[in-house]
């Protein structure tokens, strides 16, 4: 049962704790992986303020990439020595699994959020020492990778070339994918559209990188803060909207003619915000929801209007990808300079997790991501 220093969350609101922690030894279907960047995104932090419901004490972490050190008895994807990147876990056998959709997997919740253990309740990981017999949950989206190893599903990981930069393959796991899965997957915006993307956070300026492959004519990024819009429009935003300085339903009308967005991503997770985005469509226009607020939260929307205008509104879940397909992708684009991840990261040593979590929350950096080696 192999050692490891992890970032735990002893209690809610608590910082982060380096602590030796004992692994499980893989099942059949797992792998174990020597981590070397993992970033930091808003549902780890969201756990660890209580807002999103996950059993502390706890390692959180989930988007990892690594060198596989071990493999379970029935794992022939990959094998030690490979590098991966880590995403989601999903069951592979239910039907929307069977059928290219493990976002939608039955077992989404409990195989990523929720459980702190794998789906049979045993426990991956452990503590050591004075925290020995305490529970320590685990097992977060499949893998709890703010940790030097993690212990992941094999459903997982993704094999990756080994040249790319760490910090780069990283974020690519959930806060890339998200953004870039939600136009290229399911906005697709057409020749000529107009995207509105409300919030430019890793997931909103992945957004926006993703539009810059489309053929949208117009991306209009939507963010209070200043640096952000700067950077969304150096990442491929055609216009920069700050919603304190003007009414961002108005400033996308005047955009495009009084007619509003074709396409539109809610990132921000505020209701407020996903009103205006859906209240900013054109006719028959369609607006994606990956911002998550606490579980329970409503919006409110006009009726009447939705009866005149017919728009859309899909929730995104990971960008609707299938990980082993569209991470090795969006690694093609980043090579080929078309998608500048490494544009939104900036590295921390893993020690200085809690400094890394600090400027996410501040604001100060888009993508904090986390490097050992
Ligand atoms: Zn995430
Ligand atoms: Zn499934």
């Amino acid at each position: 049962m192999p050692l490891a220093t992890a970032a735990v969350v002893r209690a809610r609101d608590h910082a982060f704790t380096l602590e030796e922690i004992r692994l499980d030894a893989p099942r059949p279907d797992e792998v174990l992986v020597r981590m070397r960047a993992v970033g930091i995104c808003h549902t780890d932090l969201s756990v660890r303020a209580g807002r999103t419901p996950f059993p502390l004490p706890a390692v959180l972490g989930h988007e990892g990439t690594g060198t596989v050190e071990a493999v379970g008895t029935a794992v022939t994807s990959v094998a030690p020595g490979d590098t991966v990147a880590m995403s989601f876990a999903s069951c592979g056998a239910c039907p929307a699994c069977l059928t290219g959709h493990p976002v939608r997997c039955a077992h989404w919740p409990a195989l990523n959020l929720f459980g702190g253990s794998r789906p049979d309740g045993s426990p991956t990981v452990r503590g050591t020492g004075r925290h020995a017999d305490a529970p320590l949950h685990g097992h977060f989206f499949g893998q709890s990778s703010f940790a030097t190893l993690a212990l992941a599903s094999v459903r997982d990981v993704v094999p990756v070339p080994a040249d790319l930069p760490p910090h780069v393959v990283a974020p690519l796991g959930c806060g890339v994918q998200t953004g870039a899965g939600a136009v290229l997957n399911v906005l697709r915006p057409e020749t000529g559209h107009t995207l509105a993307v409300y919030g430019t956070g890793s997931v909103g300026l992945a957004a926006v990188m993703a539009a810059r492959l489309t053929a949208a004519t117009r991306v209009v990024a939507v963010d209070p803060h200043p640096g952000r819009r700067a950077l969304a429009l150096r990442l491929g935003a055609t216009h920069a909207v700050d919603p304190r300085g003007a009414d961002p339903l108005e400033a996308v009308r005047d955009l495009t003619g009084g007619h509003g967005a074709d396409r539109a991503l809610e990132t921000s997770g505020l209701p407020r915000v996903l009103r205006q985005a859906v209240d900013g469509l054109a006719v028959g226009g369609v607006c994606g929801v990956v911002g998550a607020p606490p579980a329970g939260t409503d919006v409110r929307l006009d009726v009447p209007r939705m009866l005149d205008r017919g728009p859309r509104i899909v929730g995104v879940n990971q960008g609707g990808v299938v990980p082993r397909a569209f991470i090795p992708a969006l690694l093609d684009l980043y090579r080929a300079g078309r998608l500048p991840v490494d544009a939104i990261v900036e590295t921390f040593p893993f020690g200085a997790i809690e400094d890394a979590a600090a400027a996410a929350m501040s604001g100060a950096v888009v993508k904090p991501v986390l490097t050992l080696t």
